[in-house]
């Protein structure tokens, strides 16, 4: 089954076995793909994408074309009356930073609602101990949290009780980021937004969708968020786009963005393409497809791993909102080695050994593996973890699932090969 790489024929018992339990979420994901892959080609269609979109443009980029029917294209797929997408953004921390300095002024406080945000997210707004120079806090700009309870679920009593009109902003984080709480599903954000709309009925509701992006039929948009915002190194590049961020959502709103993005008064009329619009107009086509193959290489991880013994965040069949996989390898030596083997099933890099360093904002050393076309890229499939209890390896991507499922099986018999694993 497996002629070009070498694993071990009860590992592959295994793996078709795990691969029968996924079946059914196999299915949904697959009708999901099938769903977002023709509203995306509809969108295509109703912005009018032509050839000479795909060219670029040099200097100030006035009048490019394709820039403003590639805004088109994501508003469409997004469900949203608006979307800015550029390549300028460089990387999703700065895109959502973009929205929050262009949609917040000073004295303003925004809620989050969804706990402590994502790592590099803290220094953008300056938690304490995280106040970097230029954060939110230096201008005026205050923060307030409410925690999710004590199981990583959304408090909506404590939601009902403390946001007020004195909250110009409510923000939420979709994606489980490097927690090991659950991702929340747009109904969830969609019933956020609502309590936000009436106990604050002029605040801003924003997402970070980061990792969210097609893994159900609507955005949160659909269902109330005021503006999202992601990495198109993720989910919505579909694995083609060479770097780039999105900011979708309300018109008045999308549009602050751009003045903060570009300066006021040019905004979203400035900013040249190069040769970038082709690979952006790709990533866009194929981004529905590729994060349903990252969705199926995340649940059969679930299903290999939990087989093997490991605690892994979602189980198999667990409905989920992002594309990312938890996997409790429960030692630093089980953690090295599933990286090890997630790197030898790379198409880039695979001959590099995964070795634990210390990282800038973390208080262990964390270990990382990825061999992607796209530097950084986590559409592509990648692994990394903090070396200290429970030694959790949070893993994600997939450009297609059968080299996502082969990488995983990897993982597995290096671990096997160290007699960390045992089947
Ligand atoms: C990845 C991510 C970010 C930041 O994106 P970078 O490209 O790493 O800067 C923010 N929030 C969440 C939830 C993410 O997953």
């Amino acid at each position: 089954m497996v002629p070009y790489f070498r694993i071990d024929e009860r590992l592959l018992a295994l793996s078709d076995q795990a691969e029968r339990q996924a079946q059914g979420a196999f299915g949904q994901i697959e009708d999901i793909q099938r769903y977002n892959q023709q509203k995306m080609l509809a969108a295509f269609n109703r912005a009018g994408v032509s050839e000479r979109h795909l060219g670029g443009s040099t200097g100030y980029g006035y009048g490019d074309p394709g820039r403003d029917v590639l805004d088109q294209v994501y508003a469409y797929a997004l469900g949203a009356e608006d979307a800015l997408v550029r390549w300028n953004f460089v990387s999703g921390t700065h895109t959502l930073a973009v929205a929050l300095f262009g949609l917040l002024r000073p004295g303003d406080t925004m809620l989050c609602i969804t706990g402590t945000p994502y790592d590099t997210i803290q220094g953008v707004i300056g938690l304490p101990g995280r106040e970097e120079p230029g954060c939110m806090k230096e201008y005026g700009i205050a923060y307030e949290q409410l925690d999710l309870l004590p199981d990583g679920s959304p408090d909506y009593a404590g939601m009902e009780g403390r946001i007020s009109p004195r909250y110009k902003m409510v923000y939420i984080q979709r994606s489980r980021g490097y927690s090991l709480r659950p991702s929340f599903s747009v109904e969830e954000i969609g019933r956020m937004a609502e309590i936000a709309k009436k106990k604050a009925p002029g605040c801003m509701v924003m997402v970070d969708n980061c990792y969210g992006e097609f893994v159900e039929k609507i955005e949160p948009v659909a269902l109330g968020a005021d503006i999202i915002a992601g990495s198109l190194i993720k989910n919505p590049g579909g694995g083609v786009a060479p770097t780039g961020g999105y900011i979708a959502g309300r018109r008045d709103l999308v549009e602050l963005c751009a003045y903060r993005l570009t300066t006021p008064g040019t905004g979203r009329e400035i900013g040249c393409t190069l040769g970038h619009n082709r690979e952006l107009f790709l990533g866009a086509f194929h981004a529905p497809h590729v994060a349903g193959e990252a969705l199926k290489t995340a649940v059969f991880a679930s299903a290999l791993f939990s087989s093997l013994g490991f605690p892994v965040t979602p189980t198999p069949l667990e409905p989920r909102a992002d594309i990312i996989q938890v996997v409790e390898l429960g030692s630093p030596q089980a953690l090295a080695a599933f990286c090890r083997g997630v790197q030898k099933g790379a198409p880039v890099d695979s001959f590099v050994t995964p070795e634990p360093s210390p990282m800038p904002g973390y208080d262990s050393q964390v270990i990382m593996a990825a061999g992607a076309f796209t530097l950084g890229s986590s559409i592509e499939l990648s692994a990394d973890g903090p070396l200290r209890p429970p030694y959790a390896a949070w893993m994600q991507g997939g450009l297609n699932y059968h080299s996502g499922q082969l990488g995983m099986l990897l993982a597995a018999q290096e671990m096997l090969d160290a007699g960390l694993a045992s089947l």
